[in-house]
């Protein structure tokens, strides 16, 4: 019981310093019209400027484009596991 509380506890910290240390990265001075989404599951960012070339998503490609049977490419996350983070 109590050893499931601590993992719990774990993974929230390890969650939170993955936002916090993007929040860091972030700039926020500069403003851009392309949105930012991060995989709530893993951390990975979807940076619609940027897109996903690895997987045939070209630069540009707003979050609303990406097909609905796209993944996160680091833990296979659906797209509607997916949430935005406003930059
Ligand atoms: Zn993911």
């Amino acid at each position: 019981m109590l050893c499931m509380c601590l993992r719990a506890l774990v993974f929230s910290l390890t969650r939170m310093a993955t936002i916090a240390s993007f929040i860091v990265v972030t700039r926020p001075d500069i403003v851009t019209e392309s949105r930012t989404w991060m995989c709530l599951i893993c951390g990975w960012i979807y940076d619609e400027a940027v897109g996903d070339s690895d997987h045939g998503i070209a630069p540009g490609t707003a979050w609303a484009d990406i097909p609905l049977n796209w993944a996160c490419p680091e833990c296979g996350a659906r797209k509607e596991d997916f949430e935005m983070v406003q930059v």
